[in-house]
């Protein structure tokens, strides 16, 4: 059981997905959930126009999952006006009413955590265990954020000279958009949303266009456990209409984004551009992740770690494990024995457990992936290639490959799939390897596997990353465990899931008293 530092709060704590029992149940609750979904902006008194669009499942795109309706300008204006409006009332709600309903929201994900994992498997395409992963951090965020606040915003008596007092208070900064990722559609949506709210800003959600159902039933339920309708409101579409719309509208106080490094340049140009206040962005943005293995690694833990670091969520995970660097010594050994791990990896539907890795998103996602893969065909050498599960003809899947590179200067950008890139180093490369890494620019995770503390050290001290992860996998940073993001051009800096997160939501307020 975990509990974070200074608070009784606990962790959520899953499905045990090794008891038979709990495993019928939750197989029994997932089939009851509805298969058809539908999802509208979250705006009082705007009424959309737009049309819509349908939602087929990853996995199968024969299969239909629901469909859903855009934000068109005149909602999106309504729901600007709505939350400038809303904002000065909620931000005066005294702090621990806000909190108590992220709890009371974070109690009715858990008590319901198979619906939002059915969801999760049919619109985007994750895996059994992942969906448990996506529904606790949910629930984490939602605790965590709760609990922090509390401790943050009860006013401070600065130190001051006699006959003067001095209080320091924080307060919303106003109406923030959260324009959330596909990859976590429950978990970064929610844990941006609680963040936002419970600072006492108002929001406008727009959640990925992939996993727009997902955020809509997250935005019911906040609304179902007391946040008001116009202090949260989805206003769903894509980047280039809700988003831009979002981003370039002053009266937007600040901006949280998970996404591409591109994205998230282009949301702060459009914040600069901006007449009117400075808006403030909190972005976590993707990575070109390694792992360094020297010789005395144990190659069974290191393989466990790297299939666990490449392959976990079809390596759709900012975290993943994008390149492999391993000491030459031992490098023909770990390779066999990649091969031989890939060769058990199941691809197929989601929704059996027996599966290991799932779809990737949609065809765009597969269509680069598949152009990485004729590039490596021509200047790397393929290690191995899971093989596709026979139930994967109608999906947009990807198998999982391994290829050996001679340098990290041959890849050119984030792969996010289940693509991993092994390189030999020589014990005298060390710094070579280190260098090449924090030369891609990207900071967000990096693996060690190395029994010699000097070799650990060196590593973690000399990399330019957000999180370093010794003898273990590098993904699934736990809320308030390993506080997750990364520096560069992996994201403005402030980890979610982490004691420093909640004041960038925040402005600051001193008041000097002459008595
Ligand atoms: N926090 C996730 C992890 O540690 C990754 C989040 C992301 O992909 O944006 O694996």
């Amino acid at each position: 059981m975990l509990r974070s530092q200074g608070t009784d709060r606990t962790n959520s704590m899953g499905i045990n997905l090794a008891n038979d029992d709990d495993l019928q149940n939750l197989a029994a609750a997932i089939a009851a959930e509805p298969t058809d979904w539908q999802a509208v902006p979250l705006v009082p008194g705007a009424t959309s126009a737009a049309d819509w669009t349908e939602v087929t499942s990853p996995a199968d795109r024969r299969r239909r999952v629901g469909r859903w309706q855009a934000a068109d300008a005149a909602t999106v204006e309504r729901a600007m006006a709505n939350a400038v409006a809303a904002q000065p009332a909620w931000d005066a709600t005294p702090v621990a009413s806000r909190a108590a309903l992220l709890e009371h929201a974070a109690d009715l994900l858990e008590q319901r955590m198979p619906r939002y994992m059915a969801l999760c498997t049919m619109e985007a395409g994750k895996t059994i265990p992942d969906g448990v992963a996506e529904v606790r951090e949910a629930v984490d965020f939602l605790r965590y954020y709760a609990g922090q606040a509390r401790g943050i915003s009860a006013p401070e008596a600065l130190p001051g000279p006699t006959g003067e007092t001095n209080t320091l208070q924080l307060a919303g900064r106003g109406v923030f958009a959260c324009i959330s990722p596909w990859n976590f559609p429950l978990a970064i949506f929610i844990g941006q949303v609680a963040a936002a709210l419970v600072t006492g800003n108002t929001v406008l959600a727009k959640p990925a266009e992939q996993t727009t159902l997902v955020g809509f039933e997250a935005v019911k339920l906040l609304h179902e456990a007391g946040v008001p309708e116009t202090v949260l409101q989805l206003v769903p579409g894509d980047g280039a209409s809700v988003g831009a719309a979002l981003t370039g509208d002053p009266r937007i106080a600040g901006v949280v984004f998970t996404g591409s490094n591109g994205t998230a340049l282009a949301i702060n140009r459009a914040l600069a551009a901006r007449d009117g206040a400075i808006g403030t962005l909190i972005a976590e943005t993707g990575g070109q992740n390694a792992m360094i293995a020297d010789s005395s690694a144990l190659p069974e833990q290191l393989i466990k770690d790297v299939m666990a670091s490449a392959f976990t969520s079809a390596g759709q995970r900012c975290s993943a494990a994008r390149v492999l660097f391993v000491q030459d010594d031992i490098a023909d050994k770990v390779i066999t024995m990649l091969a031989g791990a890939m060769a058990e990896l199941k691809v197929g539907d989601p929704g059996q457990l027996s599966t290991d890795v799932g779809p990737v998103i949609d065809a765009d996602a597969l269509g680069m992936l598949d152009r990485h893969a004729e590039r490596m065909q021509g200047e790397a050498r393929l290690i191995a290639q899971a093989a596709m599960g026979d139930d994967t003809a109608h999906g947009t899947f990807f198998a999982p490959r391994a290829w050996e590179l001679k340098s990290l200067s041959q890849l050119d950008r984030e792969n996010f799939g289940p693509a991993l890139h092994v390189i030999r180093w020589k014990a005298s490369e060390l710094d070579q390897v280190i260098d090449a890494i924090n030369t891609t620019g990207y900071g967000l995770t990096l693996g060690i596997h190395s029994r010699i503390d000097e070799t650990v050290e060196l590593i973690a001290a000399r990399a330019r990353v957000g999180n370093v992860y010794v003898n273990r996998n590098q993904v699934g940073a736990v809320v308030g465990t390993q506080p997750f993001g990364g520096q560069r051009l992996s994201g403005t800096g402030p980890k979610a899931g982490g004691p420093h997160y909640l004041p960038r939501f925040t402005t600051e307020k001193v008041v000097t008293i002459n008595t």
